[in-house]
């Protein structure tokens, strides 16, 4: 992502008719730690194929990977579409930027480009990182004795969570629409992370106040505390739904988790 001379190389010579951005330091916590990586890489590296694409590929459907920590600090709840964006990390200042850069190509060059606003969305698939993996991976290493606690920073977040599978869906439906646009995706429910961890925990039979720790240095400097979406846009035009729900999403996070383990462990 840092080198345009290789985009425009690759985008010249496939010439993709659709390319799927999500390329990114995506980690909020560790953009606070390295600022520059994530505003370079994000920015530039969106800026880099749009530009790309313009020069050598403008049949190519582009779609760019925004995020609900575009929205931030929020004024309104729930966010969709024309609610005012302000981002309180790098991360989510890098976002808006490479939405801004999108909707600029669309309008100035006619490309075919969209974005999705996706609100967080998990599967077996999440990066150890993130807190939704950090806990069904804790759940299953607890249940297997190979782990006493879990430490976490702020549980009262609350998240609209919903399964990667019903998203990539989303974004390959967006450049399949005659026009171009912007979507936000989430499934319009909410949950703090505490009650994340007390049905990953329950799914194990594990009773979750036994082994969580909290530690202040996994609190962030800027936090957004809440976040919900709304859909309407992307249910009404392009008729997409999510179909798995928060319940099943955390059960097969745990369960995957745990069977690996216990494969691993035979
Ligand atoms: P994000 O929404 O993209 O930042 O996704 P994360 O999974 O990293 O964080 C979701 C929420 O969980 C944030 O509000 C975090 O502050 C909160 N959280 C609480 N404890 C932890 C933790 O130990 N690790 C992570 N990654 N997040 C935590």
């Amino acid at each position: 992502m840092e080198s345009y001379a290789s985009i425009c190389k690759i985008v010249n010579l496939i010439k993709p008719e659709e390319i799927y951005h999500l390329a990114a330091q995506s980690y909020v916590d560790y953009s606070f730690q390295d600022e520059f990586t994530t505003l370079n890489t994000n920015i530039n590296g969106t800026h880099y194929i749009l530009s790309a694409l313009k020069e050598f590929s403008q049949d190519s459907k582009f779609y760019f990977a925004g995020s609900s920590e575009m929205f931030g600090k929020v004024t309104t709840t729930p966010q969709d579409e024309n609610t005012p964006f302000h981002p309180r990390s790098a991360y989510g200042i890098s976002k808006v930027a490479g939405f801004d850069l999108t909707r600029n190509y669309r309008e100035a060059y006619n490309l075919h480009a969209s974005s999705g606003i996706l609100f967080n969305h998990e599967s077996p698939r999440r990066g150890f990182e993130f807190v939704t993996r950090k806990i069904s991976l804790a759940a299953a290493r607890i249940k297997l004795g190979l782990q006493k606690n879990i430490y976490l920073g702020n549980i009262e977040a609350r998240r609209d969570w919903g399964h990667a599978k019903d998203y990539v869906e989303a974004m390959w439906l967006m450049l399949q629409q005659n026009k171009p646009d912007d979507y936000v995706v989430g499934t319009g429910k909410n949950y703090a992370v505490q009650e994340f961890i007390k049905k990953a925990f329950e799914i194990l039979d594990l009773n979750y106040e036994h082994y969580l720790k909290i530690d202040k240095n996994l609190f962030r400097p800027s936090e957004v505390n809440l976040l919900i979406s709304n859909a309407t846009k992307i249910q009404n035009i392009i008729n997409w739904q999510p179909k798995i729900t928060f319940e099943e999403l955390v059960s097969e996070m745990v369960l995957f988790d745990y069977n690996s383990l216990k494969n691993q462990l035979k």
